[in-house]
């Protein structure tokens, strides 16, 4: 069996001056708490690292690092001796494991980072390329213009890597790295979508939802529970803070006091502010949601103007131009999708006035919001949330706790430690 390691790359990352270092330390020490229950070793060099594992924990590993922001590109490497037979026999041995069809255009590209090897990278191409192609299996064809893979070795001292697939990360900053914020979490398609994205980017997540039980089902609360458990693949110690908040006695005073078109927006201008709240607490700097342009009423311009004139806090929304098919395919990649669809409604959609108004005026929501006394019941709301920390071996049945949060939540902590 030939040794194999995974030699990783960092991307954007590398254009960021005199932060490269501390950026770089954080992948590490991400991608070491990721495989931390594996038997690896690595080498970090200045731009790059190299995995050293077991062969069985290859696809595990792989899968580990599509999970870490800020790693751009990764290959399977091939180890050889840094001498022209063994390099052309392991250029053979990836031809023959890893191409996948016959005639194809090849390149062989070679670096030398050991400038004392008695030849130019060329002129080593140049020697290899032959043997190469006459001992491969299938056949290629040599194109260095137009290549459909490009078979790369690079010569170092004490050894040769060859290797010819670079799989894409995830790409963005390491995590944390941009500072924290906040992810309105309903049970839906595109709010999990809108956090990896701003998770990927290197924004540290804490997450927020606001819960209308028995209003609506409590299982709608549990998707938003499993959900969070899906993102807790991304942060640096698979952790991630969920506050739940009781949104009940707030959801029926607005119902039974708004004018039936404003009900969404005076909704929405209450969640943000509760956020706020959570958000000043917790020193983050921006509130996240999954909101698209066009998508609902609710999600107009002039709706998004008039619900966020609630807060100071800029309002982050990683989806704002995407269609609904590419939100559907991050979620299926991630994870979140099948959750998203099971059938439980959340606090937005158990409740759609017959008309809402897609170009809601400040002055109305303000008159509707003046009917009744919400300021001491948004404090009593915060001091009434509950926080769980959740990650992927969390295991919360609140269906099995009650009807509603409290209930659900009163039994819970009876039985584990919530913070
Ligand atoms: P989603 O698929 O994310 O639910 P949506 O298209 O259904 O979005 P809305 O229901 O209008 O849109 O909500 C817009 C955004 O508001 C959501 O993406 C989410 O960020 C936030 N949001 C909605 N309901 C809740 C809730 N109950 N708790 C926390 N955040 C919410
Ligand atoms: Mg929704």
């Amino acid at each position: 069996m030939m040794k194999k390691k995974i030699l990783i790359r960092f991307g954007d990352m590398m254009l960021k001056g005199k932060n490269i270092g501390f950026f770089i330390k954080r992948v590490r020490k991400h991608l070491v708490e990721k495989l931390k229950d594996l038997q690896v070793s690595y080498q970090f060099t200045h731009d790059r690292i190299y995995v050293d594992y077991q062969v069985d924990d290859e696809i595990d590993i792989i899968n580990r690092l599509s999970q870490i922001p800020g790693i751009y590109s990764y290959s399977v490497v091939y180890v050889s001796n840094p001498n022209i037979e063994d390099m052309i026999k392991t250029a053979v041995h990836v031809l023959n494991v890893e191409a996948t069809k016959a005639m194809m255009h090849i390149k062989i590209e070679t670096k030398r980072a050991d400038k004392d090897f008695p030849m130019t990278s060329q002129d080593i191409t140049l020697m290899i390329a032959n043997p190469i192609f006459q001992q491969a299996n299938l056949k290629y064809t040599i194109d260095v213009k137009h290549p459909e893979e490009t078979l790369r070795i690079e010569l170092r001292k004490d050894f040769a890597y060859v290797y010819l697939r670079n799989h894409k990360g995830l790409g963005g900053f390491p995590y944390g790295t941009q500072g924290r914020g906040l992810l309105m979490l309903s049970g839906g398609i595109d709010s999990p979508v809108a956090g990896f994205l701003a998770m990927k980017q290197g924004i540290e997540v804490d997450l927020i939802h606001f819960d209308s039980s028995p209003l609506t089902p409590l299982e709608s609360t549990q998707k938003v529970i499993d959900l969070a458990k899906v993102l807790s693949k991304y942060t640096l110690d698979g952790k991630i803070k969920l506050h739940l908040v009781p949104f009940t006695e707030l959801h029926e005073l607005i119902l039974k006091n708004v004018f039936d078109p404003y009900i969404i927006t005076v909704m929405r201008r209450m969640m943000y502010r509760i956020a706020e709240k959570f958000a000043i607490r917790n020193k983050h700097l921006c509130l996240i949601n999954g909101e698209s342009v066009g998508q609902v009423a609710s999600q107009t311009l002039p709706s998004m103007q008039v619900v966020e004139a609630v807060t100071k806090l800029p309002i982050l929304r990683p989806l704002i131009t995407y269609d609904k098919l590419d939100i559907i395919k991050i979620s299926e990649h991630i994870g979140s999708y099948p959750i998203s669809i099971q059938p439980f409604n959340d606090c937005c959609s158990i409740y759609v006035p017959k008309s809402p108004v897609t170009k809601p005026m400040e002055v109305y929501a303000k008159k509707y919001e003046a009917t009744f006394e919400f300021e001491d019941m948004i404090y009593q709301l915060v001091r009434n949330s509950y926080t769980l920390e959740i990650s992927s071996d969390t295991h919360i049945d609140l269906s099995s706790y009650g009807f509603t949060l409290k209930e659900a939540m009163t039994t819970y902590q009876k039985e584990s430690d919530v913070i």
